[in-house]
């Protein structure tokens, strides 16, 4: 068997858009859990924030903040500050593209899950709308 050519499929697996987003999926499930942080009220927000944490992970292999404009995300990468969860995040559960909402905000009613049919159905509908 090529060498090479199985280092390429592995990537591919790994990089594959389906696999990231599930994985951010899980990423965005198991940290609310963790920190007593709920999702928000409409899940096309939670959606759209976990498939943009997808997007970036694909492009650099690390899930960027999606609701910020980088001048150069090359640049914010060395910094560390973005990269989901972010420091606002880690040290004062502060999240302001509301993936992650606290239990005395007041546009919580989901609970730390969100089904992943959820989230696709979400994203076709925006692909459509
Ligand atoms: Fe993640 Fe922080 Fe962006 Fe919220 S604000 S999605 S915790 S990087």
């Amino acid at each position: 068997m090529n060498l090479e050519l199985t280092i390429k499929e592995t990537d591919k697996k790994k990089f594959d858009k389906g696999s990231l987003i599930k994985e951010m999926h899980n990423f965005a499930e198991r940290y609310a859990e963790k920190t007593n942080t709920f999702f928000c009220l409409d899940p096309s927000i939670t959606s759209v924030i976990i498939a943009g944490l997808a997007d970036y992970k694909q492009k650099y292999e690390l899930p960027l903040c999606q609701c910020r404009n980088f001048r150069s995300e090359r640049v914010v990468i060395e910094l560390n500050f973005w990269i989901c969860p972010c420091v606002a995040m880690r040290e004062r559960k502060e999240c302001h593209c509301k993936l992650f909402v606290r239990p005395n905000e007041s546009n919580i009613v989901q609970p730390q899950k969100i089904p992943l049919i959820t989230v696709y159905k979400n994203l076709i509908f925006n692909l459509y709308k």
